[in-house]
């Protein structure tokens, strides 16, 4: 008998279990299947997303907000949308609350070590930084001292030199693989093993994006440091964001802008020509950024090479083998820039007043050409629009694409416009100059510069089209195949989307996951409580060499996988578009928490 019982427990656990993770059928979506054929059908036999990936990362790139190509890439994307009969296709300014002051290029980059033995120096100069006065030669010198005190043995000593500004890097050799798809382990693990703490849609500082998610707090937690914490401390870095640096940070420095400001205003007032600095990957590979924010006139020209040559130097260098390097390096400011997102509809028919969104970042970094960051989830999204209009399809709801304009710059093209027609938040009036912060003041003072992704944090102020949105689905996550979505903690699209992918499982999404996903575009519309959601893509090589780096080019995309991202981006709009009701809402996030 006893037995008997505990095969009966047995047989119940394992009914639970196999309960637990059979897919949820509660919401009875209706599923076209004939149009989703369509879709699939013009998606991946009649793609034109390479084409378009070329336009925009061979053509018309790269593409750093505020720089004339930005603006020839959006008059690209324009004129494309028309041609397909999209509609109310524009680009629609922002209103530059954000201190975006100039647009910049490089424009000639040419640098080479001319003794004792030539060689060529590959390289980036650092966004926003001025180029040199012409040809200019000089020595280069090794200063690896930080501190005012240590860089005062220099005084004197640096006039006419190029500074080496870290120490030489080790790089290791990839001893892994670094292209990688997600295997049905690791996506059962993430819908099935999410960490706690995930319903809030919180994505808490230092994780990257599909990382596993560290618990969250329900509630804001109490301030751990004082309000007027550095700002560098409030950015979350879900995804290594090239956030402003300064020109020539120490290696491993992380003491913000002030140290490397007194720094490099140290080289600047003893004459030096530039800085170099390299990462220490190597491989040839760097990556780039720059602060938007530095005053021209008081910057240095600053360039990022490749640990090799870099390492090179260094080494002759600690032999007392002097080097010298020329240079010539034009780079050109644009003041007071345009600043616009490129948007284009294909109008619903019933509820054409209700709107569903696709989108992606225009802008990008400029080492190499942005085609994965973001020229794939643009021109993904631009051929959804365009499968969506070819095959005819009707929907419902409008379907309405947004191309943001200074994401690399913290998400301000996409919060701009989220604040202009959904919702956003007025900057609390800043504390007076020198008046220590009220206590549990927001940290982020009013008008504060440098990017981030915060944004003003007071109360939130709705437009009425708040209500008119039923999702917005974005692409940044690279060139690698769209496996499932994550819900950012929105439960109840769980059970919607777990039908919706049905029809694309054989395309290989399976997976819809409570965790969340950070660093882009979508928490734009989740931190004011709309559905904004990314999808799990794989990671093929993205962060390992492309991701804001000298190698982000058309040879990193991956023609199978932008072709399906499409397909599956045009299937969820389509089913968005036509589904009986709006997607579920979360609650709304919690007044002065900052949408992440
Ligand atoms: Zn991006």
């Amino acid at each position: 008998m006893k037995k008997n019982r505990v095969s009966v427990l047995a047989l119940v656990a394992a009914m639970m279990v196999l309960l637990s993770i059979l897919p949820l059928r509660a919401t009875n979506e209706v599923i076209n299947y004939t149009d989703i054929n369509k879709i699939k059908t013009e998606g991946m036999q009649r793609s034109q997303v390479m084409e378009l990936s070329s336009w925009l990362s061979d053509v018309y790139a790269p593409r750093l907000m505020g720089s004339p190509m930005y603006t020839k890439a959006a008059d690209w994307a324009i004129a494309k949308m028309k041609e397909w009969g999209l509609v109310n296709v524009k680009a629609e300014p922002w209103v530059n609350r954000n201190g975006f002051d100039r647009g910049w290029t490089n424009d000639k980059y040419y640098m080479e070590v001319v003794s004792p033995e030539p060689f060529p120096i590959p390289g980036t100069p650092t966004a926003w930084t001025p180029g040199t006065n012409g040809l200019v030669r000089g020595e280069a010198v090794l200063v690896t001292a930080t501190t005012l005190e240590d860089l005062a043995a220099y005084k004197g000593k640096l006039k006419g030199k190029w500074i080496l500004t870290q120490a030489v890097p080790d790089v290791a050799a990839y001893w892994t693989v670094i292209s990688k798809r997600y295997t049905l382990d690791e996506l059962a693990a993430m819908e099935f093993n999410p960490a706690p703490g995930l319903e809030f849609g919180v994505t808490p500082p230092g994780q990257r994006a599909g990382a596993p998610i560290i618990a969250a707090p329900a509630a804001p937690a109490p301030q751990a440091k004082p309000a007027a914490a550095p700002a560098a401390a409030q950015q979350p870095a879900q995804k290594p964001q090239a956030q402003p640096q300064p020109a020539a940070p120490a290696a491993g420095q992380r003491g913000g802008f002030g140290a490397a400001n007194a720094r490099n205003e140290f080289f600047r007032a003893e004459g030096v020509l530039g800085t170099l600095s390299t990462a220490p990957r190597g491989h040839g590979i760097y990556t780039i950024g720059g602060n938007r924010a530095a005053d021209p006139a008081t910057t240095l020209p600053a360039v990022v090479i490749p640990a090799e040559q870099y390492g090179r130097i260094g080494r002759m260098l600690a032999k007392k083998v002097p080097v010298t390097i020329e240079a010539d390096i034009k780079s050109t400011y644009y003041p007071n820039p345009q600043v616009f997102n490129v948007v284009g509809e294909l109008p619903g028919t019933d509820k054409a007043d209700e709107i569903v969104m696709l989108g992606g970042h225009l802008d990008s970094w400029h080492a190499a050409t942005g085609a994965a960051d973001d020229g794939c989830g643009v021109t993904a999204m631009m051929e959804a629009m365009r499968i969506l209009k070819a095959t005819g399809v009707k929907l419902r709801r409008t379907v309405r694409i947004g191309l943001w304009g200074a994401e690399e710059q913290g998400l301000i093209g996409s919060r701009e416009y989220v604040a202009a027609h959904f919702a956003g938040r007025q900057a609390p009036a800043a504390p007076a100059a020198g008046a220590p912060p009220a206590a549990g003041a927001p940290p982020a003072a009013a008008g504060q510069r440098g990017g981030g992704f915060g944004g003003p944090l007071g109360p939130l102020e709705f437009k009425p089209e708040y209500d008119k949105l039923s999702a917005y689905y974005n692409i940044d996550n690279g060139t690698g195949a769209i496996r499932g979505i994550y819900l950012q903690g929105n439960d109840a699209a769980g059970p919607i989307f777990r039908e919706w992918i049905e029809p694309l499982r054989g395309m290989g999404v399976t997976t819809v996951t409570i965790r969340n996903t950070g660093g882009t575009d979508h928490q734009s519309f989740d931190g004011v409580g709309l559905p904004g959601f990314q999808f799990i893509q794989d990671e093929t090589e993205y962060n390992a060499i492309i991701h804001h780096t000298n190698l982000d080019t058309y040879e990193r995309l991956q023609p199978n996988d932008m072709m399906k991202d499409a397909t599956i981006a045009a299937v969820f709009a389509y089913l968005t578009a036509n589904r009986e009701d709006k997607i579920p809402r979360k609650p709304l996030p919690i007044q002065g928490q900052r949408g992440r």
